[in-house]
């Protein structure tokens, strides 16, 4: 079967906003062909629904950071006074192995330094690692558009739950997740928004600790803890910009959830 030109383009622009930016190997493998049995998991199967534990964390890999690790990033945030610092200490830090992984350079914010809104997305993908900014690829555009029209242009900081670029664009896992924390909750401490807009599951999850789907997260608030218990703001869970240029039926609902963002911010505003 021959491919006309667009259609492989078209295939080729799907493939990368999924995060397949590589080729493993000359030739592709038709696994279609191989039969079902091969895409067959190799490993024992784990159990479709764990029963939930209300005292377990979402992020139980989280335990396996090395303590030593978080303590280390704890006192670099903590010293950095502006966000130039913090942005220098995240880039000096070892701590993450997502750095360790083929990540250009440290990623870490972009937006207004005193913003009502901290945007949080789950972490940089190809783009950003080039530019060194949060969301300016074909998602960020959108997100970028979106903020605009409801009102929160020039009203938000924008940056990560990871500093580094996961390869293949692969979803942080709650480690490396962990071990950006402090870094994340610094510059939260620093800007002090008045809410946060945690953007995809992977932020959410984090950093709500709430096992649920981003489907079922999506446009409900929540209260935000800093680790430490300090902090605390509302956060509303959306769907990620990437998903909603592969869905765009699913716009709508991310709509409505800037839209009940950005009423609360006024109505916070207003003098009572
Ligand atoms: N997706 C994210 O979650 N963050 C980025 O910075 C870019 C894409």
């Amino acid at each position: 079967m021959t491919a006309d030109r667009r259609t492989v383009e078209s295939l080729l622009a799907f493939w990368a906003d999924a995060g397949v930016d590589l080729s493993l190997a000359d030739a592709p493998q038709d696994r279609m062909a191989a039969g079902l049995e091969a895409l067959k998991p190799k490993l024992a199967p784990v159990a479709r629904f764990a029963p939930a534990s209300a005292a377990a964390p979402a992020d139980s890999a989280a335990e396996a950071v090395d303590p030593s690790v978080i303590a280390e990033g704890r006192a670099l945030a903590a010293a950095a006074s502006d966000l130039a610092a913090l942005e220098a200490a995240i880039a000096a830090f070892e701590g993450c192995a997502l750095k360790r992984q083929g990540a250009r350079q440290a990623v870490f914010a972009r937006g207004e330094p005193n913003a009502e809104v901290m945007v949080i997305g789950e972490g940089p993908g190809a783009e950003e690692d080039l530019q060194g900014a949060p969301f300016v690829g074909r998602a960020g555009k959108l997100l970028d558009k979106m903020l605009a029209a409801a009102g929160l242009a020039g009203r938000a900081f924008i940056t990560n739950t990871v500093f580094w670029r996961p390869p293949g664009n692969r979803t942080p896992s709650p480690a490396e997740q962990a071990a950006c924390r402090p870094f994340l909750e610094r510059a939260i401490a620093l800007v002090e928004p008045k809410m946060l807009l945690l953007v995809g599951g992977a932020s959410a999850k984090h950093l709500l600790q709430r096992p649920e789907g981003i489907l079922t997260l999506r446009g409900r608030w929540f209260e935000w803890r800093s680790e430490d218990g300090a902090l605390a703001l509302p956060a509303l869970p959306t769907l990620h910009p990437a998903f909603l240029l592969r869905q765009p039926a699913a716009k709508k609902r991310a709509w409505e959830d800037l839209l009940r963002l950005a009423e609360r911010l006024d109505r916070a505003e207003r003098p009572t």
